[in-house]
């Protein structure tokens, strides 16, 4: 049966939502992206219920810009498109619509969808996806969190909350929708969506919900990897990394992710831990200053104080082949360590080469120039950002840089430069 097709079953008595009206909540159009405006719109006026939904509303109550604007509709997918002659129909599992604006932005359509894990399905199955057509009702209780359920209806401007959202935004809380056990059993994915969302905001996790984290963050390898290592990356290079580490370290999430880091960051003293939140909040700062720092520096980022605590077993000699051991220690020691998250082969590829570079820096004094086949790399510009996030300055010393005659010159210089000691950690 096609989706379409299907009708919407087991319709339980819905739930009443509070609505509150425009006049009692801070969301206005003016900080609505106008395309999405315009979507809003269209669907309204052909007779559809239309609203803004999830992470948008969410941010407008923050008073912060949404990253992207997502619309829900009682309009099937296939009314939808023939409303946008610029927009597509996507997904296998559950049909949405993307509508396409100038500038490549795009606006997805979601038609309303009930979630398995909301009206029952075994008890044992993790994952359940088996997603139906449903009512506003349901698309609220399919979601994860009660501050990412929340709808901002166009016809009258009025928000539209099923499950006590408003009222846990206001004061803070994080709290899962429905019973916080059973929807993180259901789907473990969405313990690492409380971490970040409490950390983003800065939210306190209600006992419930703190409880489903701790036990069912150990489900997380049930979980297709795909998805677990792109809700990472989204912790990672979301702007709030730092304060994401210390809850993920707080609530054991971490070490569900990643064991391999529990010997360094574990203890509730650690200095390596603090000194890798250092780290992040550099990201986070870099981030926020608009850097678009990419998925290997953030990655170098989170595991670098483990790496050098590592290599305190190594030796590493001075001058060039100091830096040889240290590429080839890098290569051997970062890969395992991070290998329980299946990270995308290239990412850590990548993260081993701008790590392999950061031994140009170990030399005590450093290499006053870059050598020219490190600085031409396509990598180059990724090593510096991590030099950056490291606390370095890696471009000004490629600027210096080799000189234009190449390889001679730079060989009678390094000659003059006095004999640098051992090497110490960057
Ligand atoms: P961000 O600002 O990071 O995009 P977001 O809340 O918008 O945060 P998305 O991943 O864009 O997050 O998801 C959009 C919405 O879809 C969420 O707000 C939430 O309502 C719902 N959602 C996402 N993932 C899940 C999940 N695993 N289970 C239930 N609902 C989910
Ligand atoms: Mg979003």
């Amino acid at each position: 049966m096609n989706q379409e097709e299907q009708t919407i079953q087991n319709e339980a008595p819905a739930p009443e939502p509070r609505i509150i009206p425009r006049a009692q909540h801070n969301v206005s159009r003016k900080h609505i992206d106008p395309d999405a405006l315009k979507v809003l719109y269209r669907l309204h006026n052909h007779g559809f219920t239309a609203y803004l939904v999830g992470g948008s509303v969410r941010d407008l109550l923050l008073e912060r810009r949404p990253k992207d604007f997502d619309v829900g509709t009682d309009a099937r997918p296939s009314q939808v498109h023939r409303l946008f002659r610029n927009s597509r129909v996507i997904g296998r599992r559950f049909r949405l619509v993307q509508v396409f604006f100038r500038g490549g932005k795009v606006i997805e359509v979601s038609t309303f969808r009930k979630s398995a894990d909301v009206n029952g399905g075994g008890d044992d199955d993790v994952l359940q996806a088996n997603n139906t057509f449903g009512t506003p009702a349901e698309d609220a209780l399919r979601r994860d969190l009660t501050i990412n359920a929340l709808f901002y209806n166009i016809a009258d401007y009025s928000l539209v909350d099923y499950v006590d959202g408003l009222r846990d935004l206001q004061a803070g809380l994080i709290r899962s929708v429905g019973q916080a056990d059973l929807r993180f059993h259901r789907d473990p994915v969405r313990v690492l969506r409380a971490v970040r969302h409490a950390a983003r905001t800065d939210f306190k996790l209600t006992e419930d919900t703190l409880a489903a984290v701790q036990k069912r963050g150990a489900e997380l390898g049930c979980c297709p990897s795909s998805r677990v290592r792109d809700e990472l990356m989204r912790d990672l290079k979301g702007g709030s990394a730092c304060s994401w580490l210390e809850l993920a370290h707080e609530t054991g999430v971490l070490y569900n992710l990643l064991p391999t880091l529990k010997p360094y960051y574990g203890a509730e003293d650690s200095h390596l831990r603090r000194a890798a939140a250092k780290l992040l909040s550099r990201v986070d700062a870099m981030i926020a200053k608009g850097a678009a720092l990419s998925d290997p520096v953030s990655l170098a980022a989170l595991f670098w104080p483990a790496l050098e605590e590592a290599a305190l077993e190594e030796e590493f000699p001075a001058g060039r082949a100091g830096h040889s051991r240290w590429a080839f220690f890098v290569r051997e020691t970062l890969p395992p360590l991070a290998k329980p998250v299946q990270f995308a082969k290239r990412v850590l590829e990548r993260a081993c080469q701008i790590g392999a570079v950061m031994g140009f820096l170990r030399d005590d004094p450093p290499l006053a120039r870059l050598p020219k086949k490190v600085t031409e790399k396509g990598y180059f510009a990724d090593a510096c950002q991590l030099a950056e996030v490291l606390g370095r300055d890696l471009a000004a010393r490629a600027e210096d840089g080799p000189a234009k005659k190449g390889r001679k010159r730079r060989r009678k210089r390094r000659k003059k430069r006095p004999n640098s000691g051992g090497s110490s950690p960057t």
